[in-house]
């Protein structure tokens, strides 16, 4: 909170249920209807803000628990509310034990993560389900970092999407890619990688190299939604983009619809958002900024 700064003072005026420029750390929870008729409910990033985020959206958005978690990568902004996961996982109804619940993380991720939280890195107990301590109960599941392998969560397929995070650091966006929507998430990243940005660039019939086609025969659609890492309304940072980096990516992917997220306090919501919506009708790309407690609908 710097002194003098318009965002923040707005930040604190109004209480965060109404307030845009009141920010934690970013995260998503997607909700869908799974085949078997039951809502599942999967969490991208557990941070440092995560038990505030629990307790304000929560309820408010009618999120009941946490089926599964997604991690991007080891900063405090994405994993430092892990020892909070214990209060939303679900119970066994017979037993009362906590049941695991899947993480999905990069190999480099989880050997920080082990570092950070060694009591949560032990698998839990595999005749009787829990760790020793009553911490959260994690099920650990090493993904690849490539975008050519879907994962099937929860029933829904997820491909992970490398990026760079500073030139020394490999971060995971996701795209959500069940044949119908390709919803992609990337919250932190100074700049695509190229195998990533292939899978995110539309194409009507399989091109790329021999054995990219291999792996990947069907085309790609144009991406519905793209949730981009936004830090700074001008210029230039070494370990995340900003806003004209991602006026590049999206001039170029065109996706159906952008959403600016993980804003610095350079970024005063309403005077930013005007300013890009004005690109729809400038250049027909259609670009806001996300805010904490927004909910996307969309019918996957
Ligand atoms: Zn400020
Ligand atoms: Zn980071």
């Amino acid at each position: 909170m710097g002194e003098g700064c318009d965002t923040c003072r707005l930040a604190l005026s109004l209480p965060p249920e109404a307030n845009k420029n009141y920010r934690c750390t970013p995260s998503a929870v997607i909700r869908f209807a799974h085949e078997d008729g039951r809502s599942r409910f999967i969490l991208i990033d557990a941070g440092k803000t995560f038990r505030e985020q629990v307790i304000r959206w929560f309820p408010r958005c009618d999120v009941a628990r946490v089926d599964a978690i997604l991690l991007t990568h080891h900063h405090a902004d994405a994993v430092l509310g892990l020892d909070d996961v214990r209060d939303v996982q679900s119970h066994d109804p017979v037993s009362g034990r906590i049941m695991p619940l899947p993480v999905y993380l990069s190999a480099t991720c989880m050997s920080y993560v082990a570092k950070q939280f060694p009591y949560l890195a032990m698998q839990p107990d595999p005749v009787t389900g829990n760790t020793p301590r009553r911490v959260s109960s994690l099920d650990w599941r090493i993904v690849e970092e490539s975008p050519h392998v879907a994962y099937d969560i929860e029933g829904l397929m997820i491909r992970m999407l490398p990026v760079m995070h500073g030139e020394d650091t490999v971060a995971l966006g996701f795209l959500i890619d069940n044949g119908r929507q390709r919803i992609a998430y990337i919250s932190d990243v100074s700049r695509l990688l190229s195998e990533t940005e292939w899978q995110l660039t539309a194409a009507t019939t399989a091109v790329g190299k021999k054995e990219e086609v291999e792996r990947e025969v069907h085309p790609r659609k144009e991406i519905d939604l793209l949730m981009l890492d936004c830090l700074l309304p001008w210029g230039r940072h070494p370990t995340h983009m900003c806003l004209p980096q991602c006026l590049v990516v999206i001039r170029k992917l065109r996706p159906a619809r952008t959403l600016l997220i993980g804003m610095g306090h350079e970024i005063e919501h309403e005077s930013l958002n005007k300013k890009l919506l004005r690109l729809a009708d400038s250049e027909g790309i259609h670009v806001a900024l996300a805010y904490d407690g927004l909910r996307v609908p969309i019918i996957l």
